[in-house]
Protein backbone atom coordinates (compact mmCIF):
# COMPACT_ATOMS: atom_id res chain seq x y z
CA UNK A 1 0.00 0.00 0.00
CA UNK A 2 0.80 3.87 -1.23
CA UNK A 3 -0.31 6.65 1.01
CA UNK A 4 -0.45 10.39 1.11
CA UNK A 5 -1.84 12.30 3.85
CA UNK A 6 -2.83 15.78 3.32
CA UNK A 7 -0.56 17.91 6.48
CA UNK A 8 -0.29 21.03 7.88
CA UNK A 9 3.25 22.52 8.64
CA UNK A 10 4.50 25.88 9.68
CA UNK A 11 7.64 26.98 7.48
CA UNK A 12 10.73 27.27 9.38
CA UNK A 13 12.20 29.90 7.40
CA UNK A 14 9.13 32.39 7.02
CA UNK A 15 6.95 31.26 9.75
CA UNK A 16 3.78 31.13 7.40
CA UNK A 17 1.40 28.11 7.66
CA UNK A 18 0.35 25.59 4.84
CA UNK A 19 -0.88 22.06 3.55
CA UNK A 20 0.92 19.93 2.17
CA UNK A 21 0.77 16.34 0.87
CA UNK A 22 3.67 14.16 2.57
CA UNK A 23 3.87 10.21 1.84
CA UNK A 24 3.23 8.18 4.72
CA UNK A 25 3.86 4.81 3.07
CA UNK A 26 5.59 3.82 -0.29
CA UNK A 27 5.41 0.64 -2.06
CA UNK A 28 7.66 0.13 -4.51
CA UNK A 29 5.48 -2.20 -6.50
CA UNK A 30 3.07 -0.16 -6.65
CA UNK A 31 4.96 3.18 -7.19
CA UNK A 32 8.09 2.37 -8.61
CA UNK A 33 8.48 5.92 -9.73
CA UNK A 34 9.23 6.67 -5.90
CA UNK A 35 11.59 4.57 -5.81
CA UNK A 36 14.58 7.03 -6.12
CA UNK A 37 12.96 9.68 -4.15
CA UNK A 38 12.79 7.21 -1.04
CA UNK A 39 16.50 6.94 -1.92
CA UNK A 40 17.07 11.01 -2.56
CA UNK A 41 14.85 11.74 0.73
CA UNK A 42 13.06 13.60 -1.45
CA UNK A 43 10.16 11.73 0.04
CA UNK A 44 10.65 13.33 3.15
CA UNK A 45 10.70 17.06 1.50
CA UNK A 46 8.03 19.61 1.52
CA UNK A 47 8.35 22.99 -0.07
CA UNK A 48 6.69 26.10 1.51
CA UNK A 49 4.54 27.58 -1.14
CA UNK A 50 5.02 31.42 0.30
CA UNK A 51 8.90 31.27 0.25
CA UNK A 52 9.82 28.22 -1.61
CA UNK A 53 12.11 26.87 1.19
CA UNK A 54 12.40 23.07 1.44
CA UNK A 55 12.43 21.20 4.60
CA UNK A 56 12.76 17.36 5.89
CA UNK A 57 9.48 16.32 7.27
CA UNK A 58 10.77 13.73 10.00
CA UNK A 59 7.28 11.86 9.91
CA UNK A 60 6.64 8.12 10.63
CA UNK A 61 6.81 6.49 7.27
CA UNK A 62 6.74 2.84 5.92
CA UNK A 63 8.55 1.68 2.77
CA UNK A 64 7.77 -1.47 1.48
CA UNK A 65 10.13 -3.55 -1.09
CA UNK A 66 7.68 -6.07 -1.37
CA UNK A 67 9.71 -8.38 -4.62
CA UNK A 68 12.80 -7.93 -2.12
CA UNK A 69 10.20 -9.48 0.62
CA UNK A 70 11.97 -6.21 2.61
CA UNK A 71 9.87 -3.65 4.94
CA UNK A 72 11.56 -0.61 6.46
CA UNK A 73 9.03 1.05 9.37
CA UNK A 74 10.77 4.81 10.48
CA UNK A 75 9.43 5.96 13.58
CA UNK A 76 11.71 9.49 13.94
CA UNK A 77 12.09 10.75 17.52
CA UNK A 78 9.79 8.16 18.30
CA UNK A 79 9.30 7.59 22.38
CA UNK A 80 10.28 4.56 23.67
CA UNK A 81 6.60 3.84 24.41
CA UNK A 82 6.01 4.21 20.38
CA UNK A 83 8.58 1.93 19.54
CA UNK A 84 7.64 -0.29 22.09
CA UNK A 85 4.09 -0.70 20.86
CA UNK A 86 5.54 -1.38 17.11
CA UNK A 87 7.36 -3.95 18.50
CA UNK A 88 4.54 -5.61 20.42
CA UNK A 89 2.85 -5.41 17.44
CA UNK A 90 5.44 -7.00 14.56
CA UNK A 91 5.60 -10.18 17.89
CA UNK A 92 2.18 -10.81 17.70
CA UNK A 93 0.88 -8.78 21.00
CA UNK A 94 -0.26 -5.70 19.40
CA UNK A 95 -3.50 -6.43 18.10
CA UNK A 96 -5.89 -6.76 15.03
CA UNK A 97 -3.45 -8.94 12.19
CA UNK A 98 -0.71 -8.75 14.58
CA UNK A 99 -0.90 -12.35 15.45
CA UNK A 100 -1.03 -13.20 11.90
CA UNK A 101 1.84 -11.40 10.52
CA UNK A 102 4.26 -12.47 13.52
CA UNK A 103 3.36 -15.96 12.63
CA UNK A 104 4.37 -15.21 8.89
CA UNK A 105 7.51 -13.47 10.20
CA UNK A 106 8.55 -16.18 12.57
CA UNK A 107 8.07 -18.63 9.70
CA UNK A 108 9.47 -17.49 6.87
CA UNK A 109 12.98 -15.32 5.89
CA UNK A 110 11.17 -14.23 2.90
CA UNK A 111 10.34 -11.53 4.35
CA UNK A 112 12.07 -9.10 6.57
CA UNK A 113 10.53 -6.13 8.86
CA UNK A 114 13.02 -3.52 10.53
CA UNK A 115 12.21 -0.77 12.68
CA UNK A 116 14.15 2.64 12.66
CA UNK A 117 14.42 5.83 14.81
CA UNK A 118 16.30 8.56 12.49
CA UNK A 119 16.36 9.27 8.57
CA UNK A 120 20.00 8.36 8.05
CA UNK A 121 19.80 5.04 9.73
CA UNK A 122 16.68 4.39 7.32
CA UNK A 123 18.92 5.39 4.25
CA UNK A 124 21.46 3.26 5.31
CA UNK A 125 18.94 0.20 5.56
CA UNK A 126 18.28 0.96 1.86
CA UNK A 127 21.92 1.28 1.22
CA UNK A 128 21.92 -2.34 2.38
CA UNK A 129 19.11 -3.76 0.56
CA UNK A 130 20.09 -2.20 -2.69
CA UNK A 131 23.78 -3.95 -2.34
CA UNK A 132 21.57 -6.90 -1.22
CA UNK A 133 23.43 -7.79 1.58
CA UNK A 134 22.02 -8.68 5.30
CA UNK A 135 22.18 -5.89 6.99
CA UNK A 136 22.81 -8.23 10.04
CA UNK A 137 25.85 -9.00 8.63
CA UNK A 138 26.43 -5.68 7.84
CA UNK A 139 25.77 -4.68 11.33
CA UNK A 140 28.92 -7.12 12.52
CA UNK A 141 31.05 -6.00 9.98
CA UNK A 142 30.44 -2.77 11.28
CA UNK A 143 31.35 -3.08 14.87
CA UNK A 144 34.25 -5.22 13.90
CA UNK A 145 35.28 -2.08 11.68
CA UNK A 146 34.60 0.16 14.46
CA UNK A 147 37.21 -1.39 16.69
CA UNK A 148 40.18 -1.51 14.44
CA UNK A 149 39.20 2.42 12.98
CA UNK A 150 37.71 4.33 15.79
CA UNK A 151 40.59 3.94 18.09
CA UNK A 152 38.38 3.96 21.81
CA UNK A 153 36.04 7.04 20.61
CA UNK A 154 32.55 6.93 20.46
CA UNK A 155 31.50 7.34 17.12
CA UNK A 156 28.50 6.81 15.02
CA UNK A 157 29.13 3.98 12.24
CA UNK A 158 26.95 3.85 8.65
CA UNK A 159 27.62 1.60 5.82
CA UNK A 160 27.33 3.36 2.62
CA UNK A 161 28.51 3.22 -1.22
CA UNK A 162 31.21 5.86 -1.55
CA UNK A 163 30.46 7.49 -5.29
CA UNK A 164 34.11 9.32 -5.58
CA UNK A 165 35.45 5.57 -5.38
CA UNK A 166 32.66 3.14 -5.82
CA UNK A 167 33.32 0.99 -3.03
CA UNK A 168 31.55 0.08 -0.34
CA UNK A 169 32.39 2.06 2.63
CA UNK A 170 31.66 2.25 6.56
CA UNK A 171 31.64 5.72 7.36
CA UNK A 172 32.26 7.35 10.85
CA UNK A 173 31.23 10.34 12.72
CA UNK A 174 32.42 11.76 16.12
CA UNK A 175 29.49 13.84 17.91
CA UNK A 176 31.81 14.98 20.48
CA UNK A 177 34.44 16.19 17.90
CA UNK A 178 32.18 16.95 14.80
CA UNK A 179 34.63 14.85 12.74
CA UNK A 180 34.00 12.64 10.37
CA UNK A 181 36.03 9.81 8.52
CA UNK A 182 35.73 6.21 6.61
CA UNK A 183 37.31 2.95 5.72
CA UNK A 184 36.53 0.97 3.00
CA UNK A 185 34.35 -2.16 3.70
CA UNK A 186 36.64 -4.76 2.23
CA UNK A 187 34.55 -7.60 0.57
CA UNK A 188 36.41 -10.07 2.38
CA UNK A 189 35.36 -9.13 5.89
CA UNK A 190 31.19 -8.98 5.09
CA UNK A 191 32.48 -12.98 3.19
CA UNK A 192 34.03 -13.82 6.65
CA UNK A 193 31.33 -12.44 9.13
CA UNK A 194 29.07 -14.73 6.43
CA UNK A 195 31.20 -17.83 7.22
CA UNK A 196 31.03 -17.03 10.62
CA UNK A 197 27.39 -16.28 11.51
CA UNK A 198 25.00 -17.25 8.42
CA UNK A 199 23.92 -20.47 10.34
CA UNK A 200 23.06 -18.77 13.47
CA UNK A 201 21.19 -16.19 12.16
CA UNK A 202 19.42 -18.79 10.50
CA UNK A 203 18.75 -20.64 13.67
CA UNK A 204 17.15 -17.37 15.40
CA UNK A 205 13.73 -18.18 16.26
CA UNK A 206 12.33 -14.38 16.76
CA UNK A 207 12.37 -12.39 13.68
CA UNK A 208 14.98 -9.27 14.02
CA UNK A 209 13.11 -6.28 13.48
CA UNK A 210 15.84 -4.30 15.23
CA UNK A 211 18.97 -4.14 13.70
CA UNK A 212 21.58 -1.89 14.78
CA UNK A 213 25.06 -1.48 16.61
CA UNK A 214 23.58 -2.57 20.33
CA UNK A 215 21.56 -6.00 18.12
CA UNK A 216 25.38 -6.74 16.61
CA UNK A 217 27.23 -6.44 19.85
CA UNK A 218 24.90 -9.12 22.21
CA UNK A 219 24.60 -10.84 18.71
CA UNK A 220 28.46 -11.86 18.83
CA UNK A 221 28.67 -11.81 22.66
CA UNK A 222 25.77 -14.75 22.34
CA UNK A 223 28.13 -16.96 19.69
CA UNK A 224 31.38 -16.31 20.30
CA UNK A 225 34.12 -18.09 17.73
CA UNK A 226 37.12 -19.70 18.38
ZN1 LIG B 1 8.19 29.68 3.88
Amino acid sequence: MSLKEKTSFRCGHCGKDFEAEIWSSVNSEINPEMRDSVRSLDVFKVKCPHCGDTELVERPFVYNEMQKGFMIQLIPNGSEAEVKQMLNFFSGKGGEGSDVLATLLRRTSDLQIRLVTTIPRFKEKIAILDEQMDDRLVEIAKVLCKTIASKGEDVDAYFFRNPEIDKLCIGFYSPKNQDSFYMELNPEIYDLMKQSYSADIEKLSEPTIVVDEKWARQFIAEHPKE
